[in-house]
């Protein structure tokens, strides 16, 4: 290493390597984790500061797998294989180790090298709960003093990564922002998004602010990826921290206000949105490539959300249990709410809303696709009167997310989103007795018996599978048909998914949009190839459509798997893929839609009367659908998810109140009679 012994600190990275990066449901993805750490990585080198690359280099000569590995049938890392290899970006320079290794840790590598001589060790890479977590145990009993950099570490379990973040910070190691890293080690990350001004990320004390983080997020247009809508920092631990201690200090006001104003306002928060209408409308068809028709669908639901909350705001007189003994319902405080990006509006709507009405204030994560939507909540919530601080934002990551979930002044978290990150913010609630209320990806299964009208359930079936391109948590993925059925409903079905027109969101004859990004249609285009590889049979699109140019377009696809296990069947396709299964009998094909760890929503299409009773008994899914795959969700019927697809009580409606506020037993003696005094006596004070 061309540096000075014992250098104030190095950087060891940690199997950054092709087939690592690759694994599916990495967070953050690889994209960005890379674009992080070759910042980190140029800042270090621009420093002469000591760089080791840590990789996993399995030999096939001498099969040295792991027992794991080699049990399971896993070749990765192999030896002088692409898999093997960095990214260009992060490819190691002459000067620089690499310590191969076949296990965790990188201390114990072939070459028998000791580790970078350094006070400090900076440590990024993959996997975070798991080489990255050995090599920080293994470094600290070394000697080193030991930074994790929090935004250049990925994992794809990320319960398990924040779970090992927990037990590791303050122990063996800090996990510090590449920015904080780079402040304390005079080090100059560099700009991160050259051309252009990212926006300001958090929202408190009724404006804009920016963010130290020093990362951003690009957001480019769905339907045309050459287009870049906007950049935004990214918030971390910082911003959170600000955003809830205002947001504290408002709510120790907001509660005692929220029951004379709150019906008020949130009836005025209603017409403040139902003016921005059009506005919105175009932001969500714009920014996240949602089709005009869906986009006006989310927009009145979010209304019927607000209204149903509204409703249900204002004072309550304390609940008679029996003499002397009653309840009061107390908002929690400071609710923390984390939203996904393919509902920017309804969601935030229907988790603000109650929060509000009940007395707590927010503190609000969004994703960063759809901030134009974040604007307008937040201007029309000025418009509305609620005092500033009511709502706090910080625009961010998986990483804020989490920071979030963490800060002590965050009472509770509600949370929208993936299986996997709702895992991961479990753990966090768990380890400091946060309550959680998480609606988490579904996978949802149809079951097609014997239903008189099959052309009207393949029509509404192949509307709502594939509009805003499966997109949609509640959309149809999985159709199981007994085998008697098969052949006449897949011929329905496949023709209209056909009829169904692929087209630019803002027309508003457009059912299929565009997906999100190019990353994510490249996403559920592997998957579809995995499920092809295995034997798959591909009955219909599968590929990215002619006139698609720079949009991220991928044509509804239809997969018969070659088996009921395949991870195109177990596991959610946020995208417009369906898989079609055969069921031997009525019986078999429920089963079937149980078969899977989600339970969102459960269809059935007959109108066989056993049937029907036979399907509301055993389907296992907390929304039901029976010839029914056309409605909206009612603002006010319970909305969760059963097993993996939710935690804690559902939304919307009279169910928010078991979320939004506690009941506080009040025990009450009659007041004392003050004692009678003799006729007479003087009274003594
Ligand atoms: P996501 O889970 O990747 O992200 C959701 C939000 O959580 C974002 O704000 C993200 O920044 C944050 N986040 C991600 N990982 C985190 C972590 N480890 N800790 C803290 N915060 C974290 O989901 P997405 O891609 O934005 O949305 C699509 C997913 O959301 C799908 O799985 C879909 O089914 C689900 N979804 C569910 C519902 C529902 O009501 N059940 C509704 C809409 C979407």
């Amino acid at each position: 290493m061309n540096v000075a012994a014992d250098a104030r600190a190095a950087l060891l990275l940690v199997d950054l390597q092709r087939d690592f990066l690759a694994h599916p449901g990495l967070v953050p993805d690889a994209g960005t984790l890379t674009g992080n750490i070759a910042r980190l990585l140029a800042a270090f080198r621009a420093a002469g500061l000591p760089v080791a690359h840590a990789r996993t280099l399995v030999r096939a000569d001498v099969d040295d797998r792991m027992p794991h590995w080699r049990r399971d049938n896993l070749w990765r890392c192999v030896e002088g294989t692409p898999g093997a290899a960095p990214p260009a970006e992060l490819e190691a320079r002459a000067d620089e180790p690499i310590l191969a290794k076949t296990f965790y840790s990188p201390f114990q590598n072939r070459s028998g090298h000791a580790g970078p001589r350094a006070r400090v060790l900076v440590v990024a890479g993959v996997h975070a709960h798991a080489c990255v977590r050995a090599t920080v145990l293994d470094a600290y009993q070394r000697g080193y003093e030991v930074w994790v950099a929090a935004d250049g570490v990925a994992s794809y379990d990320p319960a398990h990564a924040a779970l090992s973040r927990d037990h590791l910070e303050g122990r063996a190691c800090r996990f510090l922002t590449m920015a904080e890293i780079a402040r304390r080690l005079n080090l100059s990350l560099g700009d991160p998004a050259p051309g252009a001004s990212p926006r300001e990320p958090v929202h408190a004390g009724g404006g804009w602010r920016a963010s130290g983080s020093g990362r951003v997020w690009r957001q480019h247009n769905p339907a045309d990826h050459a287009e870049l809508l906007y950049t935004v920092a990214i918030g971390d631990a910082d911003d959170v921290d600000l955003a809830a201690r205002r947001a504290r200090e408002r709510q120790r006001h907001w509660a005692d206000e929220a029951a004379d104003q709150g019906p008020a306002r949130l009836r005025a928060w209603a017409d403040a949105l139902a003016g921005r209408r059009a506005a919105m409308v175009a932001a969500l068809t714009r920014e996240i490539g949602k089709p005009v028709a869906d986009a006006e669908a989310e927009f009145d639901y979010a209304l019927g959300l607000l209204a149903a909350a509204a409703g249900r705001a204002g004072a309550r007189a304390p609940e008679r249990i029996a003499d002397g003994v009653e309840v009061m319902r107390r908002p929690l405080g400071v609710v923390g709410l984390i939203t996904p990006w393919n509902n920017p509006l309804a969601i935030p709507v229907g988790k603000i809303a109650p929060a509000l009405a009940y007395g707590n204030t927010v503190l609000w994560k969004p994703a960063p696709p759809g901030l134009g939507i974040v604007d307008h909540v937040l201007a029309s919530l000025a418009e509305a009167g609620f005092p500033e601080d009511c709502v706090n934002v910080v625009i961010g990551d998986a990483e804020t997310g989490q920071a979030v979930v963490r800060h002590a002044d965050v009472a509770a978290i509600s949370f929208t989103g993936s299986v996997a990150a709702g895992r991961a913010i479990a753990g966090l609630c768990a380890l400091s007795g946060k309550p959680l209320q998480a609606e988490l990806g579904g996978n949802n299964g149809v079951v097609i018996g014997a239903c008189r009208d099959p052309a009207r359930a393949a029509a509404e079936l192949a509307s709502a599978a594939f509009s805003f391109s499966g997109q949609r948590c509640t959309a149809p993925r999985r159709l199981i048909v007994t085998r008697d059925r098969y052949d006449d409903f897949l011929a329905l079905f496949l023709a209209r998914v056909g009829e169904l027109r692929l087209g630019h969101p803002a027309d508003p004859e457009t059912r299929v949009g565009p997906l999100l990004s190019r990353q994510r249609r490249d996403e559920v285009l592997a998957r579809v190839e995995a499920a092809l590889s295995r034997g798959g049979e591909l009955l219909r699109g599968g590929g990215i459509p002619a006139h698609a140019g720079q949009g991220c377009w991928l044509e509804p696809t239809v997969i018969a798997p070659a088996d009921a296990g395949d991870a195109i069947v177990r596991e959610e396709s946020f995208g417009p893929v369906v898989v079609v299964l055969r069921a031997d009998d009525f019986e078999a094909a429920v089963a079937l839609c149980n078969d899977v760890e989600q339970g969102l929503v459960a269809s059935l299409y007959s109108d066989d009367e056993d049937q029907l009773r036979h399907f509301s008994r055993h389907a296992r899914a907390g929304i039901l659908r029976i010839n029914d795959a056309g409605r909206g969700i009612h603002p006010e019927a319970p909305f969760g998810g059963w097993k993996a697809s939710g935690m804690g009580p559902p939304e919307h409606g009279r169910w928010d109140e078991s979320f939004y506020c506690r009941p506080q037993a009040v025990y009450r003696a009659a007041p004392a009679r003050p004692a009678r005094q003799p006729e007479g006596a003087p009274w003594k004070n």
